[in-house]
């Protein structure tokens, strides 16, 4: 595996790839990586000829406050476990090499998706994520490029970008990995202590039931979402940012549940916020 730290290296690189005509996958990633990473990585590797992982904590898609600087980071060990995946260039930039002439140009998508659940409580957070991913996008040359179904809403508005911006590439939705008892996996779940850990676990577990209470017909949005609420705000230690149900294809408010929704969670245990979502198809 290559590893490359300059925009010029690894766009050479890419366009020689290309040129070769081989077609490359990109998986973005802001590192201390797990198996929902791996998983990502593993999907790249059946797609495509070539893969890149991309390791970069974008700072601009951090609000103030927020924990950019305590993020966790430990590039050998992702190296290591990038190298076993068989994976054959690992994009690292510095925060100069990515943004060399300070923060003046973004891409923005805007519109419902982006003004509902995770924009509300972290202002900016999506243009972050937008402005970095096309630059990855050009730097890269992907053809298919792989996002987790773990950022529901970043996944959605990414899509959105390429198709009304047109870059020539597919994105690929990866399923969320979970840990055995439910929790789905995190960087920051290392921020947890052991109690925090056990309490984290009322987001897949309320998430479960609100399935259930689908199932068995309840079609209303409002009840549904009411007993995701009265659910988390009785668990001990858990934080509510937000429960909500929105259409899954573009977070349209829903009132009946008679299509494809997305359940979506942010709950903060402590100074941690973690997020959890399900798909549900009636
Ligand atoms: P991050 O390093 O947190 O920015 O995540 C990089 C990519 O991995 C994003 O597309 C995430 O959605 C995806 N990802 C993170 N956690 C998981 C998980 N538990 N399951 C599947 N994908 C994940």
């Amino acid at each position: 595996m290559q590893t490359i730290t300059t925009v010029k290296q690894m766009q050479d690189w890419c366009i020689e790839q290309k040129r070769q005509g081989k077609t490359i996958a990109l998986v973005p990633t802001m590192g201390y990586l797990h198996q929902g990473h791996l998983s990502l990585v593993q999907d790249a590797r059946r797609a495509c000829d070539i893969v890149v992982v991309s390791l970069f904590v974008n700072p601009i898609q951090f609000g103030v406050g927020e924990d950019f600087e305590d993020y966790p980071r430990d590039l050998s060990k992702d190296s290591l476990l990038l190298e076993t995946e068989q994976v054959d260039a690992l994009f690292a930039p510095s925060i100069k090499e990515m943004y060399p002439t300070g923060y003046n140009s973004f891409v923005e998508v805007l519109g419902e998706i982006s003004s509902k659940l995770c924009a509300q409580s972290r202002p900016g957070h999506f243009r972050g994520v937008t402005t970095v991913v096309s630059k990855l996008f050009h730097i890269c040359c992907p053809d298919k490029a792989f996002f987790g179904q773990k950022d529901a809403q970043q996944v959605m508005i990414i899509e959105k970008m390429a198709a009304e911006l047109n870059f020539p590439l597919e994105i690929v939705r990866v399923p969320i990995v979970r840990e055995a008892d439910g929790l789905a996996l995190s960087s920051r779940n290392v921020y947890l202590d052991e109690e925090q850990r056990q309490q984290a676990l009322v987001l897949s577990r309320s998430l479960q039931a609100a399935r259930a209470l689908i199932e068995s017909g309840e079609r209303k949005a409002t009840m549904v979402k009411s007993r995701l609420v009265e659910q988390i705000e009785s668990s001990p230690g858990a934080n509510l940012v937000y429960a909500e149900i929105y259409d899954a294809r573009d977070l349209a408010d829903v009132e009946e549940i008679n299509s494809r929704v997305l359940i979506a969670l942010a709950v903060k245990f402590g100074s941690t916020r973690l997020i959890d979502n399900l798909l549900v198809e009636v």
